[in-house]
C-alpha cells in the first residue's frame, strides 16, 4: 500500500525552502516600498505565470488548488485591507474569515487527492463545478442568514477538547488534521513532487490563518508561497519526465547526454548489458523482467568509486566516472559486475513458472520459492588523446562491450586492451 523505498527528501525540499523563506519574510518589520509593492502584486502574479504554467502541462488539479488558494487569499485580503485603513474590521469580517478557515482546507484536501481520470474538457467541469456549487451555497448563507452562520461556524461543540491556543474555529482543527493525514497518506502511496508540496502547502496555510491580522504580510506571502510550491512541483515533475526514467529511477538518456556536455578532462564511461535477457522475458515473462532490471539498476546506482549510472535505453545501463582513470575504476566495476552475478534474485510473482533452464543463469529451489539470477557485460573506455569527445569515448565503451559478448559474457573489458588478462575478467 505504502511505497516507503520512494519517498524522497528531495520531493520536499523546493517546498520547504518555500515555506520556510515565506515565514522568515512574514516576519519581517518595516519593509521598504519595494518589498510592500511586490507583495501586493505577488499572489495575482503568481498566479497568472502559474496559472498559464499549469495550463500548458494541461495540470488541472494544479490549477484548481492555486485557484482555491488565490480565492482566499482574495477574500481575505479584502478585510486586512479594510482593517489596516480603518483601524476596525468589517461587519462581515468574522463569518468571512470563519468560512475561509474552513473551506480553504477542505477544497485544498478535496481538489489535492481528486486524481484526474476522466477526459480532460470533463475533469475541468467537474472541478469548477464543485467550486461554483461550494461558493455559491457559502455566499447564499452568508447572505441570507449571516448571524445563524456565524453562530454555527463559532461555535465550541468539545468544549473539554478546547485550547486557549486555538485561534481558528474549533472545527477548523480536526478538518486541518483530517486533510492533512489524507495528503500524508496520499504522499506516502504515491510519493512525488506534488503531493509532497501539497502536505507543506497545508502546513502553510495552517500557519497562515492564525496571523492573518497579526502580521501585515503573511497573507500575501503564504499565498504566494503555497502557489509557488504547486508551480515548483509541476515543473519538478516535469523535469523528472524528461530526465528520469520512470521504471529505475535511474536518470535516464537525455541526463546521460547532458551530462556528457559536462565531463571534464578525464572521466570514463563503461557501457553495461544484462546477458541474454530476451531468453530471461521469454522465460519468465515482462513482469519479472521488468522486476529484475530494476533491481539490477539498483545495484548498478550503488557502484562505488564515484560511479554514476544511467539506463541507456532497454537492458543497457551507462556508468560516468569523472576525474577518474579507467585503472581506477575497474576493481569497482568488476566489484559491481561479481554483485550481479552473486545476486539471488527472489521472485515475488509465484506464478511464474520457468519452462527454459538454458536462460541466463536461473535456480529453482523446492517449487515454492524461486530464484533467479542474471549477470551482466561491461565495456569500459577512458578518455585519452585520439579520444576528445565523450561520444567517441561511449562509443568505444560499446565496442568493448560487443567484445565482452565474443569473450563468453558476465566479464568487464577495456576498450583497446582487450588481451591484457590483468584488465579482463572472464567468467
Ligand atoms: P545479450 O547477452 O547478447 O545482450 O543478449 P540479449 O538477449 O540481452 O540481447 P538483446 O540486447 O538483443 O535483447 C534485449 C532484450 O531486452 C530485448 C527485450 O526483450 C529486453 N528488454 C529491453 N527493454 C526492456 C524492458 O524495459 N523490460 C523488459 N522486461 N525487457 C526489456
Ligand atoms: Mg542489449
Ligand atoms: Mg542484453
Amino acid at each position: 500500500m505504502f511505497q516507503l523505498s520512494a519517498v524522497r527528501v528531495s520531493h520536499f525540499l523546493p517546498s520547504l525552502v518555500l515555506l520556510v523563506s515565506g515565514l522568515a519574510a512574514a516576519y519581517v518589520r518595516d519593509l521598504n516600498v519595494f518589498f510592500t509593492s511586490l507583495f501586493n502584486v505577488l499572489p495575482t502574479l503568481v498566479l497568472l505565470l502559474g496559472g498559464a504554467y499549469c495550463a500548458v502541462y494541461r495540470r488541472q488539479r494544479e490549477l484548481f488548488l492555486m485557484v482555491t488558494v488565490y480565492i482566499a487569499y482574495f477574500l481575505l485580503d479584502t478585510q486586512t485591507d479594510f482593517y489596516r485603513d480603518n483601524g476596525r474590521v468589517r461587519e462581515d469580517a468574522a463569518v468571512i474569515f470563519h468560512l475561509v478557515c474552513l473551506l480553504l482546507p477542505a477544497l485544498f484536501g478535496l481538489f489535492g487527492a481528486w486524481q484526474e481520470r476522466t477526459h480532460l474538457a470533463q475533469d475541468m467541469l467537474a472541478r469548477f463545478a464543485v467550486l461554483f456549487a461550494v461558493g455559491s451555497v457559502a455566499v447564499a448563507l452568508q447572505q441570507s442568514f449571516p448571524d445563524a452562520l456565524l453562530r454555527w461556524l463559532a461555535e465550541i461543540r468539545w468544549p473539554s477538547l478546547h485550547g486557549q491556543w486555538m485561534s481558528l474555529i474549533q472545527l477548523a482543527y480536526p478538518l486541518f488534521a483530517g486533510v492533512f493525514i489524507l495528503l500524508v497518506v496520499q504522499y506516502l502511496r504515491q510519493p512525488r513532487p506534488l503531493h509532497a508540496a501539497q502536505v507543506i502547502g497545508l502546513i502553510g496555510i495552517f500557519w497562515m490563518l492564525p496571523k492573518t491580522f497579526i502580521l501585515p504580510f503573511t497573507l500575501n506571502i503564504m499565498c504566494s508561497q503555497v502557489m509557488l510550491m504547486i508551480a515548483a512541483a509541476v515543473s519538478h515533475e516535469a523535469y523528472q519526465m524528461a530526465f528520469r526514467d520512470e521504471l529505475t529511477g535511474l536518470p535516464g538518456r537525455r541526463a546521460l547526454n547532458e551530462r556528457m556536455q559536462r565531463l571534464g578532462r578525464n572521466y570514463v564511461i563503461a557501457m553495461t548489458d544484462v546477458d541474454h535477457f530476451k531468453k530471461f522475458n521469454d522465460t519468465h515473462g515482462h513482469d519479472v523482467g521488468d522486476q529484475v532490471l530494476r533491481l539490477v539498476a539498483s545495484r548498478l546506482s550503488k557502484v562505488t568509486g564515484g560511479g554514476r549510472a544511467y539506463r541507456y535505453g532497454g537492458e543497457e545501463f551507462a556508468l560516468v566516472f569523472a576525474g577518474k582513470t579507467a585503472e581506477e575504476c575497474l576493481p569497482h566495476l568488476e566489484a559491481v559486475r561479481e554483485m550481479i552475478a552473486n545476486y539471488a534474485i527472489q521472485l515475488r510473482d509465484q506464478n511464474s513458472r520457468p519452462q527454459d533452464d538454458s536462460a541466463g543463469r536461473q535456480r529453482r529451489t523446492g517449487g515454492a520459492n524461486t530464484t533467479v539470477s542474471v549477470t551482466i557485460s561491461i565495456g569500459v573506455a577512458e578518455r585519452l588523446i585520439d579520444h576528445r569527445n565523450p561520444e567517441a569515448v561511449l562509443k568505444s565503451a560499446d565496442e568493448a562491450l560487443y567484445t565482452a559478448k565474443g569473450a563468453g559474457r558476465n566479464c568487464v573489458i577495456l576498450f583497446g586492451q582487450q588481451s591484457r588478462r590483468g584488465a579482463v575478467r572472464m567468467a
